[in-house]
């Protein structure tokens, strides 16, 4: 009736409201972080529900994450109850398009109960490909053309599709058919790869006319969340999908598009204009997230960026707490320092699961999960494995346990033919076998193989070094510190190199891991020691129930909020990363500060930025130049505190805050003068360059590329 106003619109704001109500017809909501585009979303299907403009199952819904699909089917059903229980078409890209295919599979050449391959399985595959092709693994590794095939199916190419070009971007002109090759295995297993899940619904639709048309019929409103991150299949996707009712509605933000490196596009969001004539574009500018501080200081940020599409941000809340940036003098300092105000933050009587950690890359994990769990504080990884349960990290901790102790036979199992070095499933077993015989453990059994006559010839030998090396590194684990034996252990194996050849994207992150990993080793006096720790820290693994802080990679904190949000590692080459600044061109470090502000962003009330004036690398002090984000940061939002640690790293000056300005720089070299900082002089040369650099190109508003890793230098 009218006049009366249904509950779940109570409290929107006019424009909120006029994106839930325009129901009908193409619909782009492009706005800034908290203001609103998630909950428009889901009244936005309370609304349809509610009106009975559909029934739950005509609605296709797509999330970023699961978790998101979670908490939105939990909000809707708090509004609606059982009907969202109908609601199967929400959920992520991914989901929906397994869903498809498995109504369809014989369409696309598939039987009904497909295999989805995991990554391991996929490498597999590919290597078995290019032994097929007789093309070197050394040069051109498997982990690569997983890469470069993912690429292509992310911009929805089909092996056809691939142009010469492309194709020559692996073994020379090869691609392509490896591609082509690499499908047809996977229609002969009856399996699909990730990237299928949506190439394959793609060609679906596109064959199928009356599979098109069916599912026209069946997505009368189609919502799509985080729409700055699809990336062009996903985008082909969904305009087919949309080209049937129309009503398409998306929300997105511009500033927040962070996985270009995932061939998300940020583009898709102009494309939307063109491709749905008279769409409706809803813009939200009251964030409700943040106090006024923490938006200030977000917003003068991400204006360092060019090529925005622009937006207006505000709150009307009250400014709250300024935003603060505190040095430390290393990690670990860092780590204490921010355990220290969980800690009190909790004595205030704040919930541990209103409070996350937000680090750029994952071996930063590392200090903090050791320092919560020697505190007894109770944390949560979110998003990926903790760092000790990596898979980098456990291999290498395989190779110390056997070192350890000779008769951890599932260690050596893990390791004995990572890397490859031709010990396969036939050795394994014959292995196992002589072992159950004479009932010793497999490197005792590896031993007394060696000098039979039972293994093939080359077998013998490679595993005769194995077990010599062993042998060998048992004997090192005495005479040195243990942080020195596990890199010896990593290069001798051959595990470093192994990722180090590897191209594809995760591998520099594994390698920084791995390098965490040593460094970790450093306080700890012999490996025994070392590895008790280890299982004490993953023993705390059930803790994570209940009440407990979060930690996770900026990207996984997409979409989320939090009371207090923590911000370490703010340092030139770790954020922004030093593959951003390797990159020519401005685009890497703009998805850099994209980042930052989505981290900035998730506060609701504290936002506490962190670096560290030192980080310990290979037994040796580094130092490290504060990011230039810090700078970018108002000095009217933000205020520069001391850590609580003790010898912090100095307090605040007002020229050159965080030590781009020289006076920074002698004021840390003098207090650091009881370390050895070898690297200061080099950081305080280039932090002075970068910040002239810096002064002539906020005067000259313009930015160039320059010497120092993609940062502007020379103003016009
Ligand atoms: P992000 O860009 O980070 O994804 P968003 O635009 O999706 O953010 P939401 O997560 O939907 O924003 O909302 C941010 C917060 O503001 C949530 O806690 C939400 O409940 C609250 N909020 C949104 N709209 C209103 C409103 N009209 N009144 C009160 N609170 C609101
Ligand atoms: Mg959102």
């Amino acid at each position: 009736p009218a006049g009366r106003v249904p509950a779940y619109l109570d409290g929107l704001n006019p424009e909120q409201r006029a994106a839930v109500e325009a129901t009908e017809g193409p619909v782009l909501v492009l706005a800034g972080a908290g203001t609103g585009k998630t909950r428009v979303l889901t009244t936005r299907i309370v609304h349809i529900l509610s009106l009975g403009l559909a029934y739950p199952s005509q609605i296709l819904a797509v999330t970023f994450t699961n978790k998101a699909a979670r908490e939105m089917k939990e909000r809707i059903g708090a509004m609606v109850g059982e009907q969202v229980e109908g609601m199967p078409w929400l959920g992520t890209f991914h989901s929906i398009g397994v869903r498809m295919l498995r109504r369809h599979a014989e369409l696309v050449g598939l039987k009904s109960g497909f295999t989805i391959l995991d990554t391991d399985d996929q490498i597999r595959l590919l290597k078995q490909l290019l032994q097929a092709e007789q093309i070197d693994e050394k040069r051109w590794p498997a982990r690569l053309l997983a890469n470069t095939i993912d690429g292509w199916k992310n911009r929805g190419l089909t092996p056809d599709m691939v142009s010469a070009g492309e194709g020559a971007a692996f073994a020379n002109g090869r691609g392509q058919k490896l591609y082509a090759d690499y499908q047809a295995r996977l229609k002969a297993l009856n399996a699909v790869d990730f990237g299928d899940l949506l190439l394959e619904s793609i060609r679906l639709l596109r064959e199928n006319p009356d599979v098109l048309a069916e599912y026209h019929r069946r997505f009368r409103y189609i919502l799509v969340d985080e729409y700055q991150d699809t990336n062009v299949a996903q985008y082909l996707w969904l305009r087919l999908l949309a080209q049937g009712s129309h009503n398409v509605c998306c929300v997105g933000d511009d500033d927040q598009s962070i996985y270009g490196w995932r061939g998300a596009e940020v583009d898709n969001i102009l494309r939307f204009d063109s491709d749905f004539p008279g769409a409706k574009v809803v813009r939200l500018e009251r964030n409700y997230r943040s106090t006024g501080h923490i938006l200030g200081a977000a917003a003068h940020l991400i204006a360092h960026n060019e090529g925005r599409l622009g937006k207006t941000l505000f709150s009307e809340g009250e400014s709250g707490e300024k935003v603060t940036v505190t040095g430390a003098w290393d990690s670990q300092e860092e780590a204490r320092a921010i355990g220290e105000e969980i800690e009190a933050l909790q004595h205030q009587g704040r919930a541990l699961s209103q409070m996350a950690i937000l680090v750029r890359a994952s071996f930063q994990m590392r200090e903090f999960e050791d320092r919560f769990v020697t505190m007894g504080l109770n944390y949560r990884v979110i998003g990926g494995p903790r760092f000790y349960e990596r898979a980098e990290i456990r291999d290498a901790l395989a190779y110390l346990r056997v070192i350890a102790s000779p008769a951890d036979d599932l260690a050596f199992e893990r390791i004995v033919n990572v890397p490859k070095r031709g010990l396969g499933d036939a050795a394994l077993r014959q292995i196992h076998d002589h072992a159950r015989a004479v009932g010793v453990p497999l490197v005792e059994a590896a031993r007394q193989l060696v000098g039979s006559e039972e293994l093939k010839p080359k077998v013998r030998l490679t595993l005769r070094d194995l077990v010599a090396s062993f042998d060998r590194w048992r004997e090192q684990m005495a005479a040195m510190p243990q942080s020195q034996l596990a890199e010896i252990v990593l290069d001798e194996s051959g595990y470093t190199e192994m990722w180090q050849k590897d191209r594809s994207a995760d591998a520099a992150g594994r390698l920084e891991n791995l390098k965490e990993l040593v460094r970790s080793m450093e306080p700890f006096e012999n490996l025994v020691g070392f590895l008790e720790h280890i299982s004490l820290v993953m023993d705390a693994e059930g803790s994570g129930a209940g009440d407990a802080v979060s930690i996770m990679t900026l990207h996984s904190a997409k979409g989320l909020e939090f009371d207090v949000v923590f911000l370490p590692g703010w340092e030139e080459g770790l954020f922004p990363h030093q593959r951003a600044l390797d990159e020519q061109g401005r685009a890497g470090l703009e998805e850099e500060r994209r980042l930052a502000y989505v981290g900035i962003t998730r506060a609701r009330r504290f936002a506490k930025v962190f670096f560290a004036s030192n980080r310990r690398i290979h037994g040796m002090w580094q130092s490290s130049v504060p990011s230039r984000f810090l700078d970018e940061l108002p000095e009217n939002h933000v205020e520069v505190t001391e850590s609580r640690g003790g010898h912090g790293w100095g307090g605040a000056t007002s020229a050159g805050r965080y030590g781009y300005g020289p006076s920074r720089f002698d004021e840390a070299q003098t207090f650091g003068s009881s370390y050895s900082t070898p690297g200061w002089q080099r950081a305080q040369s280039h932090a002075q360059a970068n910040a002239q650099a810096n002064a002539q190109n906020n005067s000259a508003g313009g930015r160039r590329e320059g010497q120092f890793g993609g940062f502007s230098e020379g103003a016009s």
